[in-house]
């Protein structure tokens, strides 16, 4: 029994006369890594957003845990979503950002202290739990995002070019973080890039997607070593 399974996922947007997502088909196991990557404006983000439910999906099926998906509102589906631009809220200290889901759901405050606390000493932030995120690095705010998303403790992260803000560096070290928490966590995660060694260094599977098209399913091995077109290979740096 597959985790997640799209079947035959199609996007129309109602100002367009094209389809952006022509036809998704891709099964997502338990603690799987996928990574979906393409160029700009092939329909990764709009292939996340309908998962997360922030999009409809036009045609096809969306089933999580066996369950259809396509009408549940987005607060049930028991997904979070991890944006490029961390979109923390600005007046509020590390610790209320990282509460606030939780504070909605009105889970009651011990609870939610465990959580935070848990979370922040993953992801290094214990020191600074009474800061603003203007007081904060970019590798910290992204750090917050990613510990915001945690606590809810959901059952899909959906990430979505998270560290495209950042610079070489600690774009380098997050990736390994990301790794290393997936590794811990093993929560089923797709995460949305256009960066090559991202794909190559943190995925179990990739998905390479050109025009709305999945071109290749494969883990990073296969489809570096036997790409199915000049696309895929260009696209992941095969030899050619
Ligand atoms: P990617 O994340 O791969 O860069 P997107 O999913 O953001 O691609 O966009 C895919 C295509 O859909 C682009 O051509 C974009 O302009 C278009 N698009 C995205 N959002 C909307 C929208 N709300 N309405 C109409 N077209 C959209
Ligand atoms: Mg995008």
């Amino acid at each position: 029994m597959a985790k997640i399974v799209m079947k035959n996922i199609k996007k129309r947007y109602k100002n367009s006369d094209s389809l952006t997502v022509k036809d998704f088909n891709l099964s997502i196991d338990h603690k799987e890594f996928i990574v979906l990557v393409g160029p700009s404006g092939c329909g990764k983000s709009t292939t996340l957003r309908m998962i997360a439910g922030l999009e409809d999906i036009s045609e096809g099926d969306l089933l999580i845990e066996e369950k259809r998906m396509n009408d549940v509102a987005p607060k049930n589906r028991d997904i979070a979503m991890v944006f490029q631009n961390y979109a923390l809220y600005p007046h509020m200290t590390v610790y209320d950002n990282m509460a606030f889901a939780l504070k909605i759901k009105k889970m009651n405050k011990s609870e939610i202290d465990l959580r935070v606390k848990e979370a922040a000493k993953i992801l290094g932030l214990e020191e600074y739990l009474k800061r603003k995120p203007k007081a904060l690095s970019g590798g910290q705010r992204q750090r917050v995002a990613l510990g915001r998303a945690m606590v809810r403790n959901p059952k899909v992260f959906l990430m979505d070019e998270p560290l495209s803000n950042l610079d070489a560096k600690l774009r380098s070290h997050m990736r390994a973080e990301i790794s290393k928490l997936h590794r811990k966590l093993g929560a089923t995660t797709i995460y949305v890039t256009h960066d090559q060694t991202e794909a190559m260094t943190m995925a179990s599977r990739i998905v390479i997607m050109k025009d709305g098209i999945i071109q290749q399913i494969g883990t990073p091995k296969e489809v570096y070593d036997r790409p199915v077109n000049r696309f895929v290979a260009g696209f992941i740096g095969s030899p050619s």
